[in-house]
């Protein structure tokens, strides 16, 4: 594992300690130096006085002098006994050179006592440490001790002290080194874990591990770990709060969001400069919205009616709720608005909803249909029931055959009355579902021959020529009474807008795909501009004439109703003056 902090420490550490030692291993030297030379000076002077001491005991210099050269020399040193001028006095000795430098040495020990002086003995060549002592026995006769030595000689004595001071260094240097590897890699080895440990690549059990770990040393990494480890846990209690606090809230707002999605009813929320903010699927039908308008999108975007746009307007200036009934262009659908200001809380603006109200208008309308077409339908026949009681009350009463055609009026009414009644409550039961229907097989052959056999006076009186064609059975899943009232109201009408002399025929086809019931007649023929009103309740081609012929104007609307009834559908064909073709198409079974 590769660490700065490492390299620094350990660099730092071999820099620094190896700069210490430099200086050490310099000032060692220099006092090693220092001492060795002093050491040698007392030495050669101690040598130089014991020579005195043996020559001021002996006559003859020349022993004392060659034993002492023989003992100096294996030691580097060379030895003159010589006189003022720097000559020697000894016959075996060689003549010391007639260096001026040598010469001053001398002199000055004969004044001084004695003397000593780093000089060169040629101009060139090595460096020489010259001691001199007075050894003279008489002032007349003065004669001097002279010594040299190399200083190489003096200084390699303590090459072999320096070298092992140098080894050793340098063994201290690597050691203190490895030291201080093994200690800082102790420290930074759990720091390194640690700075890994706040990666948040690394799954929380491993970061958990490694800081438990470290918190196992009792020094104040240890300590450090801990309160990671701590704040790690708070970290991690932190986190897993604020994601069920997230999960919550996402969730509360998807609910909404399928909630308000699921409403019919159109929503769209906006703020104050009219940007939407929300809008939901029943919105965007209802308003038409793209798909490439949405949040943030300006109301005007979306919705391009001038009354809407108005009201949210008003809405947003006066903080009231507003509403609107307006017609989407080119359209029936009739669309209310109701815009609720938002006053409150962090998102102000206004709340518009969009109801489409188009089929509760229109059943608005059908029964202002109904009630006026009832009124008027039950109008007439009571009004003159009323005239007749009148004129029977005002004495018509008495003339007995007045009597009887008033009260024939009266009974013809109140049977329309009644036939007029049935048919509301009819109409009411299969409109509402309340008819109980027995839904099976049902032979539609006998059903129609039965219907045929109850008109056929009707027919006869007419000089209606009324027939049944068709296979001999024909099984449809229905109703029997339903089926019997849809062929008999169509007959029924087929009859009545039927000439003497027309026919009327009810067609049975036994189609493979569906089959069908067809009521054609030659008759008077519906308006083509009529056609799609006659299935309407109390609705009437010819008002005065039909009412003459005893219609309510519900036969064809119980058809219509009992067709959807049993899954069949109902439809007509109608050529003015030459006739009319009634279809009822069922399912196949
Ligand atoms: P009504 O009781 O007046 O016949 P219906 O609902 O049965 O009421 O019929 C509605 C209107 O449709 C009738 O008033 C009549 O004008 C017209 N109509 C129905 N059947 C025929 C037909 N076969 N030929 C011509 N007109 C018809």
């Amino acid at each position: 594992m590769r660490s700065q902090l490492l390299l620094k420490i350990v660099g730092l550490y071999a820099v620094l300690s190896l700069l210490a030692l430099i200086g050490l291993l310099t000032a060692l030297d220099v006092k090693q130096s220092t001492d060795a030379a002093a050491q040698q000076t007392e030495e050669v002077h101690k040598r130089l006085r014991s020579i005195r001491t043996d020559l001021e005991s002996v006559d003859d210099p020349e022993i004392v002098l060659a034993s002492w050269k023989q003992t100096l020399q294996r030691d580097g040193y060379r030895l003159w006994l010589v006189d003022s001028d720097c000559r020697a006095l000894t016959s075996a000795d060689d003549q010391p050179t007639a260096e001026i430098t040598l010469q001053s040495v001398v002199r000055s020990a004969l004044r001084s006592g004695q003397a000593e002086r780093h000089i060169r003995i040629q101009s060139n060549g090595p460096e020489v440490l010259a001691f001199a002592l007075d050894a003279s026995r008489e002032k007349e006769d003065p004669r001097v001790l002279l010594t040299v030595i190399a200083l190489e000689a003096l200084q390699s004595n303590h090459a072999p002290v320096r070298s092992a001071a140098a080894r050793a260094a340098i063994y201290t240097w690597i050691f203190g080194i490895l030291c201080v590897l093994f200690v800082a890699a102790g420290v930074v080895q759990p720091l390194q874990a640690m700075s890994l440990n706040l990666d948040q690549s690394i799954e929380r059990t491993l970061r958990e591990d490694v800081l438990l770990s470290i918190s196992e040393r009792r020094d104040e990494l240890g300590h450090v770990a801990t309160a990671l480890h701590r704040l790690e846990q708070e970290r991690e209690d932190r986190i897993a709060k604020l994601e069920v606090a997230e999960r919550e809230a996402r969730s509360s707002s998807d609910l909404l969001s399928s909630v308000l999605d699921s409403m019919v009813e159109g929503v769209v929320a906006i703020d104050r400069e009219q940007r939407i903010v929300f809008l939901n699927t029943g919105a965007r039908r209802l308003l038409r919205i793209s798909n490439v308008i949405g949040i943030g999108h300006r109301l005007y975007e979306a919705v391009r009616v001038p009354a809407f746009l108005d009201t949210v307007e008003d809405s947003l200036q006066s903080h009231k709720m507003e509403t609107l009934e307006y017609r989407r262009s080119n359209e029936e659908a009739s669309l209310v608005l109701v815009v609720i200001p938002i006053l409150k809380g962090p998102h102000t603006g206004a709340v518009a909803v969009i109801r489409d109200v188009t089929e509760m208008r229109r059943l608005e309308a059908m029964r202002r249909d109904f009630v006026s077409g009832a009124s008027h339908e039950l109008k007439t026949p009571l009004t003159v029931i009323q005239a007749c009681t009148d004129t029977l009350l005002g004495g018509a009463i008495s003339d007995p055959a007045a009597a009887e055609r008033f009260l024939k009026q009266i009974e013809e009414q109140s049977e329309r009355l009644l036939q007029l009644i049935l048919g509301m409550l009819q109409l009411a039961r299969v409109e509402s579902g309340q008819q109980v229907l027995h839904i099976e097989p049902v032979d539609v052959v006998t059903v129609a021959d039965e219907v045929l056999r109850g008109f056929r006076t009707v027919a006869d009186a007419k000089s209606v020529q009324l027939c049944l064609t068709g296979p001999e059975q024909m099984m449809v899943i229905a109703d029997d009474e339903a089926l019997h009232t849809i062929i008999s109201n169509l007959v029924d009408n087929a009859l009545k807008h039927t000439a003497s002399g027309g026919d009327v025929t009810v067609e049975l086809v036994n189609a493979a795909t569906s089959p069908e019931i067809v009521v054609r007649d030659t008759g008077a023929g519906i308006p083509a501009e009529m056609l799609g009103r006659v299935f309407e309740r109390f609705y009437r081609v010819d008002r005065h004439r039909s009412r003459e012929r005893g219609g309510t104007g519900l036969g064809l609307a119980i058809v219509k109703h009992l067709c959807q009834a049993l899954g069949a559908t109902v439809s007509v064909r109608s050529e003015l003056g030459r006739g009319s073709e009634f279809r009822v198409q069922f399912p196949a079974s």
